[in-house]
Formats: C-alpha cells, structure tokens, sequence
C-alpha cells in the first residue's frame, strides 16, 4: 500500500502547488521551506519579480482548482514590442487568435497565493525557517536545521519529493554520496533587474506587451506587474568589451544605458542606484540523472531540471511536472514505480524545453533583429492559418498547447523551421508564396493534429 505521508522540500513554485494536489487526494503532506513565511514578510527586491505563466502552467493551476484565484493577479501579454535604436518600436504578435496571450505575474504574490491555498488543507503542514541540510538514503533519513536556532534533526526520508529550485539541496546532498550525477552548465551571461515605476500614474510603456531592447550580444527586456510598474532584466555577458564587468563606475552604467537604451534612461529614475544594490544573478541549465532513488526521493521542477529563463517556461515546467505527478497518481499504487515512471517520460520533455530555452536567447537578443526572422514569423502565421491542423509555429506550440509534448514541440519545429527556409527563399525569388510547394512540403513532412480544426481560420487542409 502506497505510504500516505510524503515530503516536499521547498514551498516555492512547485512545492507549493504540489502540496495542494497531493492533500485533494488525502495525503499528509508535510512541506520544509528553508525561507520564512512569506505570507508574514515583504518580498525580497531585485530577484525575478515576474513571471511569464502560459497555458501548460494554467492547465496545473487549473487542475488544482486554483485559476480562478490566480486570474485577479495577472496581466494579459500579448506579443514582443521590439525597440530598435533609431527606429519605432514594432509588436510581434505572440499567435494570432484572441486568446494566444501569456499573462506577467508578480512571483512574490503567487507563491503567497500557492501557500495560501496550500495552507487551507488541515492535511498540510508547512514547516518555514526549517533547511533541509543533508540526506542519508542509506538510513532512510531527511535532515533539517532549524534557520533560527540552528538545531539539527531528521525526518524519515520516505517518500520525498524535492522541490527546492535550481541549487536543491536535496540533489547536492544525493550527489556527494554518489548517488546522482549533477552538473550546471553556466551562461556566460548573467542578470540584473530594474524597475521601471509608473508614470502619472499608469504605465511607463503599453503594458499589454513585453518590451524587448535587443542589442545583438546582450538585450534588456521589461515586463509589467500589476502595480503599474515595468520589472526590467538587463542580460549581459560577464566579462569582456560590453559586459558586467566592464560597468565599473557610475558613469559606466549611466553611458552605457544612455548608449545602448537611451529610451529607457527617463523610465528609470534609480538607475544607478538600483543597478549597484540590485544583485548581479547567474544563469543555466542543471542536468541531473537520475531524479530519483527508488521510492525515497524524487527531484521535480528546477531541482531537476532547471532552464535559463528565455522561453519563460521554467515555472511552466515545473507546474506540468507537479500535474503529471497528480496524473500518474491513478495509475500507480507504488512511489518506486511512479517515481521512475515519471522520469521515464518526463525527462525527454525537460531536455528539449531546455535546449528550445537556450535557443530563444539567441534569438531574442539577435535574430529578431533580421529582416529574415521578421518574414518567416509572418510566413509561419500564414502557414498556420492555411493548415491549422499541421502547422503551427513553434513557439505556440510551447505556449498555448500544453496538449503537444515539448519534445513534439521541438521535433516539429526543426521540421517546420526547414519548411520555412525553403518557402522563404522561394517566396524571395518569385515575389509570392509559392502555394502548391507549401501544400506538398506541409503535407508530406508534418502530420495532422489530433485536435479538432479552429473555425476561426479559413483551411485549405
Ligand atoms: C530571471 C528569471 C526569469 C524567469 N522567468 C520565468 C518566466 O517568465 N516563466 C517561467 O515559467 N519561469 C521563469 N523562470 C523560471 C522559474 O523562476 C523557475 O523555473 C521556478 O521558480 C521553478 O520553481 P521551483 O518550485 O522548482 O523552484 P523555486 O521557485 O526556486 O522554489 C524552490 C524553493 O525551495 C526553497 N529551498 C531552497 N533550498 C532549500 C532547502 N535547503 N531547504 C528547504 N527549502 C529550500 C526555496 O526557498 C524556494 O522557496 C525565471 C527564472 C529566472 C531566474
């Protein structure tokens, strides 16, 4: 008989939500989060204040009864508004039917919401101020420090699933003792956040878009929160002629946003000084084998798989990991054998979200720049409103159908990627689409959905 108490390390994103879904299903869930309650606490400044949730996080959200509470703290995003230097700002749309939107949420007030929901089960014991310090599989043990009086003590291990974010300690722990292999593969680009306050009281630009600076090498991007404010992010290299290391002095900062951004410089009256108190955060891709030892511990969400941040999928993983968990609950009856199921066929999907994530730097803070991109993007709406049953753009793929795997998404998209390139060219020899090679090529290389036609477009399909 499946054991009816289980461990969550870490009451962030996942935890949190993973909480409420096992106690629905009557677990005792004990959850050990190193912070102190947030719910009794201001939120920490200068660290990813917002998040970009779309349509695979809304389906875990949904699944646990919890979308109607979440909507009222959310604002609706609709597409990219490029800002060239010397030219005016262009919309990218996100995807062409009304509801292809993403939504901006303020990290700090939805993990608060996740606890609170997760806090109104009795079978839910949130334990704050309580690090987990070490794991002894061989003895079935969880150890713990209590953060305020330092004293130390363990927990039966059994079973455990950690959920404590991209340096978990419950990997590191499995590591040291061999148990896991585990490797970070750094960006050399790191991160920094500044706000972009409201302006006479609305906002500083057109909140129903995330605001992107690219600049070939580094890029800057702001996204808006419900408080009328813009959380901007300035991704640049560490070291080297533009980077981190090179913004020394005050002056520094303030030439090199006046340079490179020299729109955003009024929209951000602190600039130096939030620059120089904000922290300068690191980015990469955490690779892990295995996520779990037997039916003792399993890693979920960035423990296990945690992404740079340029899809603005993370938190979406995560949330789809904490759904299919619920998902495999009714087909298992053993957390050994659910465990490994998960990792089974979870971990494809994690590698190419991954990898899709690693992409879409390059091509937020490069190739959209390119006349090229700019006609295939238009190219692929196209496509996808001649056979919407065949072809639709990969990153919609990523955001508004959580019914396609990430891996699909991944192996379609290098697919459709070649389709665009040969109809491109075509189109840039003979002035128009060359309608019947889109047939032929869209026919015979990518197969139909499953899912039913959209009305809302006229098919040839
Ligand atoms: C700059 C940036 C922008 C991002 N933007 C997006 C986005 O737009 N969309 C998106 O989907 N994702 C985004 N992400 C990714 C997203 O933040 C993560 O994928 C998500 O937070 C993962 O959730 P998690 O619950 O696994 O980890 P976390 O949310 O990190 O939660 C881990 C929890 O574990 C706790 N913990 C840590 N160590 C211990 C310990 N020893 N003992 C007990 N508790 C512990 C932590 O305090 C924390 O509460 C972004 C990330 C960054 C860095």
């Amino acid at each position: 008989m499946r054991e009816s108490k289980v461990n969550i390390v870490g009451a962030g994103l996942a935890g949190a939500l993973l909480a409420t879904l096992l106690a629905r299903r009557g677990f005792t869930v004990n959850v050990f989060e190193k912070r102190s309650d947030p719910r009794l606490s201001a939120p920490e400044s200068g660290r990813s204040i917002n998040l970009a949730l779309a349509s695979r996080g809304i389906r875990a959200l949904e699944r646990a009864g919890l979308m109607e509470q979440v909507y009222p703290i959310l604002n609706a995003v609709r597409g990219r508004m490029v800002h060239e230097l010397g030219r005016p700002p262009a919309f990218l749309p996100y995807g062409q039917r009304a509801h292809e939107v993403i939504y901006s949420a303020g990290r700090a007030a939805l993990n608060r919401l996740l606890i609170e929901a997760a806090a109104s089960h009795d079978n839910v014991h949130l334990r704050f101020g309580q690090a987990c310090v070490g794991v002894d599989a061989a003895n079935d043990r969880l150890c713990f420090s209590d953060v305020e009086s330092d004293q130390e003590y363990d927990f039966a291990l059994a079973p455990t699933i950690a959920a404590d974010g991209g340096g978990s300690a419950v990997r590191g722990a499995l590591a040291k003792q061999g148990l896991i292999a585990e490797r970070e593969e750094l960006l050399d680009h790191d991160y920094k956040e500044l706000t972009l306050p409201p302006v006479e009281g609305g906002y500083a630009l057109d909140p129903k878009a995330l605001h992107i600076w690219p600049r070939g090498g580094f890029m800057f991007i702001a996204l808006p929160n419900p408080d009328l404010s813009f959380t901007a992010t300035l991704f640049l290299a560490r070291e080297g002629l533009h980077s981190f290391a090179a913004l020394k002095s005050p002056q520094d900062v303030q030439s090199f946003f006046e340079q490179n951004f020299p729109d955003v410089v009024p929209l951000i009256p602190r600039l130096v000084e939030e620059f120089n108190s904000h922290p300068q955060a690191r980015l990469g891709t955490v690779h892990a084998a295995p996520w779990h030892i037997s039916g003792q511990v399993l890693l979920l969400g960035d423990a296990a798989h945690a992404m740079v941040p340029f899809h603005g999928q993370g938190m979406n993983a995560a949330f789809e990991d904490c759904a299919f968990i619920d998902e495999l609950l009714d087909r298992h009856d053993d957390w050994a054998k659910l465990f490994a199921d998960f990792e089974e066929q979870r971990r494809p999907h994690a590698a190419a979200i991954a990898q899709m994530a690693l992409e879409n730097y390059i091509e937020m803070r490069d190739t959209v720049r390119d006349p090229a991109f700019a006609r295939q993007k238009a190219l692929a709406l196209e496509l996808e409103r001649m056979f919407p049953n065949r072809f639709i753009p990969r990153y919609s793929m990523v955001m508004f159908h959580p019914e396609i795997s990430y891996g699909e998404a991944l192996r379609r998209g290098e697919l459709q990627g070649e389709i665009l390139q040969t109809l491109d060219l075509r189109r840039m020899t003979d002035g128009q689409l060359d309608s019947a090679l889109a047939s032929k090529l869209v026919r015979e290389r990518l197969p139909g959905f499953a899912t039913a036609k959209d009305p809302s477009f006229r098919t040839t399909d």
